[in-house]
């Protein structure tokens, strides 16, 4: 198995192809990981979202990392990092950027759906106040392992 780093082009060209993700947030010395959908545009990945620890924690400390991966087998893979800083879409000040968020969004099916029935389901309000966030990227890197037999092939 060899194990190349990934070009920029290559990690953007991933990012966008992919939907899940696992958000990785910190607060006091303590980690924090979940997965959640997105969609990436170059610079920023948009999310959809409720309030909760990851919210409180991401205004808290906006230094926030994504990372996205493609597992066919243990020595084919691919693993994408993006780093960058929690940005929170509220209006007024952000109503076009929310706006572009919903429209890329909206574009996945059930986006929507993981994010505000889980809350519902554990807090019976439906009226729960969705918001949107996005990832202002600072680094982009990747990794990309080939097996054997796609090497030879
Ligand atoms: C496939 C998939 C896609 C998802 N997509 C999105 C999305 O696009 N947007 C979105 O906001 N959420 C999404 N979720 C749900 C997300 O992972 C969180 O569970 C949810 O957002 C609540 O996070 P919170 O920090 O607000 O939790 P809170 O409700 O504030 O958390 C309370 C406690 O619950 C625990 N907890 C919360 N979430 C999880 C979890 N996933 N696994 C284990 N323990 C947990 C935490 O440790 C925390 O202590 C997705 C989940 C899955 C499985």
């Amino acid at each position: 198995m060899v194990i190349n780093e990934m070009t920029q082009d290559e990690c953007g060209a991933f990012l966008a192809s992919a939907s899940l993700g696992r958000l990785g947030c910190s607060l006091d010395n303590q980690p924090y990981v979940l997965p959640i959908h997105f969609v990436y545009e170059p610079d920023n990945v948009y999310v959809f979202s409720t309030f909760g620890q990851k919210t409180e924690w991401m205004r808290t400390n906006p230094k926030v990392c994504l990372e996205v991966d493609e597992i066919t087998n243990q020595s084919e893979w691919r693993s994408v990092i993006a780093s960058g800083r929690y940005q929170e879409l509220s209006e007024p000040q952000y109503t076009a950027e929310r706006e572009h968020a919903r429209s890329l969004l909206e574009k996945h099916c059930r986006w929507w759906q993981n994010p505000l029935g889980e809350r519902q389901l554990r807090l019976g309000n439906k009226s729960i106040t969705p918001l949107f966030f996005r990832i202002q990227i600072d680094t982009l890197t990747g990794l990309l392992a080939i097996g054997e037999c796609a090497q030879s092939a």
